[in-house]
Formats: structure tokens, sequence, C-alpha cells
């Protein structure tokens, strides 16, 4: 924040509810900010427009500033904008299929580089690769890419430069198949503007080599540029999520904001170099810190976090000890761990659990989504009273088809609650010093 605007939210201190008065002069501070860090203005527009509808009318939370309060929001506004979490590369689930993965972007925003950055980051992850060099344009494309092949220890396919690209990425594909390779990474040609033959060359290879990813290679210094060509390339091309590169340069990469808000496709990596390791996963929480250019943002908003983690944790010992603990607490619990950051983070934090391997903790998400499914499906009643549920096999049975799971799903979701609210009562009693209590009136109703 600038400091000839620090008064602006230093009015709002003394305020116990954020209205529409006086969250509008802070909201203009955010506003520029957003356009410094070169966020389309459409964007921008529609941005302001929604954190302020959310801000009116919250009333500020004891132990927090409503200054903080109002950050937090925007904060989590911007991190939900660019997807809320990290979403990892897509893998091939067919055996036998490699992994295609085709660049996309214009010329000079870096798709070589991510190539071999991305070859590098699949060996790393014991993934054997390919790269296919498809740019027959550029005299020196080819042989960049060959380079960049020797340099992270990755085979490159290349068929010259006398042949259609989807042709090359045919035989590509094909020579990986008959090599067993797990994932191909297609190189392809930009152009200076959006043009016809681009896309059209684009839209043959993705068809020739039915691509797993098609990455848009975005150069975050694009600007305010970024929403239409990320809207082209979706629409022409169809893309699976972006690239976001030379985020090492002072951009504060304002593009990012576009992308998901533009296409529904997340931001899948940032390019912070141009060095074969310069590639890292992209965080919506750290990008929305860089964007609103505040760098003490985070601190306000984890102490804001803090505070209703607290409260939270209160309410839910309270329902716990109660045995109450039902659907909703579920939510919350798993929304509260979210918040604290990706299940990864948190787990490293757990004595003991320094052991899990990413794959574990990678299902662990994956069946914390399902379950959110599955619990999204009931109706306000049956997810605060389990017991509904418990007792009406039809119940579980329209619950599973909204869900789009098995019936036998559901149940296990249902006796898992029963026996959560026992574990969870033992616990908690044993914590508070007392002893184990009888475990009548707890018992699994499905399995009991
Ligand atoms: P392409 O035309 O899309 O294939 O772009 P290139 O991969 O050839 O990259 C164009 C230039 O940008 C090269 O000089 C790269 O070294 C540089 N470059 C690519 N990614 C990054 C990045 O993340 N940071 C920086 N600073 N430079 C990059
Ligand atoms: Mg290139």
């Amino acid at each position: 924040l600038t400091n000839s605007l620090e008064a602006a939210w230093s009015k709002l201190r003394k305020e116990d509810v954020l209205t529409r008065e006086n969250i509008k002069e802070p909201m203009q501070d955010v506003r520029r900010a957003l356009l410094e860090a070169d966020v389309s203005l459409p964007v921008v527009r529609r941005f302001v427009k929604s954190v302020s509808e959310k801000a009116v009318g919250t009333g500020v939370i004891r132990g927090v500033r409503p200054d903080q309060q109002l950050i937090k929001v925007v904060n989590d506004e911007l991190v939900s904008l660019m997807g809320g979490e990290m979403v990892g590369l897509e893998f091939s689930k067919t055996k036998g299929t490699p992994t295609v993965i085709l660049m996309a972007g214009l010329q000079g925003v870096g798709k070589t580089t991510a190539c071999g950055k991305l070859a590098l980051y699949c060996k790393k992850k014991s993934k054997s690769c390919m790269m296919v060099a498809t740019d027959v344009y550029r005299p020196a494309a080819i042989d960049q890419l060959v380079t960049l092949g020797k340099q992270v220890d990755v085979p490159v396919f290349e068929a010259g430069n006398q042949i259609r690209p989807a042709e090359i990425a045919k035989r590509g594909l094909a020579e990986a198949k008959k090599k067993g390779v797990e994932v191909v990474i297609v190189d392809t040609a930009g152009r200076l503007q959006v043009d016809r033959g681009m896309m059209d060359e684009l839209k043959q290879i993705k068809q020739v080599v039915n691509a797993t990813e098609v990455l848009l290679v975005v150069d975050a210094m694009t600007g305010q540029e970024a929403a239409k060509l990320v809207a082209s390339f979706n629409l022409e091309v169809g893309i699976t999520g972006a690239i976001l590169t030379k985020l090492d340069g002072d951009s504060r990469g304002g593009a990012a904001l576009s992308v998901k808000e533009v296409s529904g496709k997340p931001i899948k990596f940032v390019g912070e170099g141009e060095g074969m390791n310069a590639l890292e996963p992209f965080y919506p929480n750290r990008m929305a810190s860089r964007i609103l250019g505040m760098g003490d943002v985070l601190t306000f908003v984890e102490k804001a976090e803090e505070v209703m983690l607290k409260e939270d944790a209160e309410e839910m010992q309270r329902r716990i000890l109660e045995a109450k603990f039902d659907f909703n607490d579920f939510l919350k619990q798993s929304r509260n761990l979210a918040r604290m950051g990706s299940m990864g983070g948190l787990v490293k934090l757990i004595p003991g659990m320094n052991k899990v391997t990413p794959q574990q903790i990678r299902e662990a998400e994956k069946s914390l989504k399902i379950t959110e499914s599955m619990i999204n499906s009931m109706t306000p009643k049956e997810r605060a009273d389990p017991e509904l549920l418990a007792k009406s096999p039809s119940r579980r049975r329209r619950v599973a088809l909204g869900s789009g799971r098995t019936q036998e799903q559901v149940s296990a979701l249902v006796s898992q609650i029963f026996q959560m609210r026992v574990r969870m009562k033992n616990l908690a009693t044993m914590m508070q010093g007392g002893s184990i209590p009888g475990l009548e009136g707890l018992d699994d109703p499905l399995n009991g």
C-alpha cells in the first residue's frame, strides 16, 4: 500500500462494520494497486465490485482490525480468482499412452525454455521424458531445443523443417510410444501476434497427439493484453492451463489474475529465470501478495485467520465434547485445513508425519474432495443430523446420485462420522484429563 493512502486505511480502523461508504477509499487504493500490477481493466472492475459486495455488511470479528479484515477479503478474493489452490500437471490415465504436453504461446514468451524446464521437472519426478521440436519457422529453434535437451539430458525428436508441424508431432509421439516414454513435451512455433496460421497449426497438433495438457505460456510482462490473449487461445485451441514466465523481472504479475478469470483454467507453473531449474508450481496465495504489492499483507491475513480459526476451534471443541460433530463441522474443518495452507505443508508440521509421501498427501486431498462432494449433495437437515442418513437408505441413494458417488461411499462416510464422534470425544476427554467414558449412545447406527 502506498504511504499517502495509509490514511484511508487507518480511518477504517475505528469502524465496527464495513460499509459501502467506509470501504470506498481503501477500495480505490486496491483498484490502483491492481492497475499498477497491470491487471486488465475489466478484470479490475469485476474484482472491485465483487469484493465490495462481499465486504459490505460484514461485522468485524472480535480481535481483528477492520482494515485487516478488508484486506483479508481482498486477498481471499484474489486467491480464489486465481483458482484457490495449486494445481499440478495432469498425467495420462491410460496405460501405454504417454502424457502429452503441448506448449502454446506467442513468440519469445519462453515456450522453448519452458519445455526444457518441464522436462527436467518430469525427470525429477522419475518420469521418462522426450521433447519434440515442431518450430519449423525460426532458423535456430530446433537447435535451441536440442541444446536444452542436452542440458537436462532428455532426448529431443526432430525431423528438420521441411515437414508440417502436425506430422512431426505425430512421428514424435509414435517414437515415444515405441520407446515407452511417459511424458512427451511438444514445443511449437509462436508468432508475434495472434494469427490464424498459428491457431490452426496448434489445433492440428493438439488433435493429432491427443494432448493431455495444452499449456499457454504467458510472459508476465504482457500486462493488460493478457486477458485478450488468453481468451483467444482458449477459444481457438482450448487450453488446460498456463505457465507464467519471466516473473523474475519487475512485473507484479497482474496477468496471472486474467488467466483463470478469463479461461477458467489454472496457472500451473511460473518461470523465474532462464535456467532449467527456474520453474516453480504456481501458488495463488503467494501471487496475491505480489499483485497487491503489499509485503506485509500476509501477516495481517494470517493474524485474522488465526483469530477465526481459534473461534472455530473453540466452537468445534464444544461440539466434539457434546458428540454433536456433524457434516457441517466436517466441511468447516476441511476448509480450515485448506485455509491453513495445502495439506502438504500442514502435514510436515505434525510430529511423526514427516514420512508421509507426496503420493499419500495427494490421495488424502483427493478423498477430502470426494467427501466434500457428498456433503454438498446433502440437505442442510441431513448435514446437521447424520442420523437421518443413517436411518434412510433412500436418502443415502439420493446423495450418491447427486454427488456421482456410489451408495457404498455414502454409507462409509456416514459410518465415518459416527466413528469420528466416538474417537474425537475420547480424545478430547483424555486431553482434558478425564477418563474414557462409556460409549453408549455413540454407536455407529449403520454398523452397530
Ligand atoms: P519462445 O519463443 O516462446 O520459445 O521463447 P524462448 O524459450 O526462446 O525464450 C525467449 C527468451 O526469454 C530467451 O532469452 C529465454 O532465455 C528467456 N526466458 C524464458 N523464460 C524466462 C524466465 O522465466 N525468466 C527470464 N528472465 N527469461 C526467460
Ligand atoms: Mg521457441
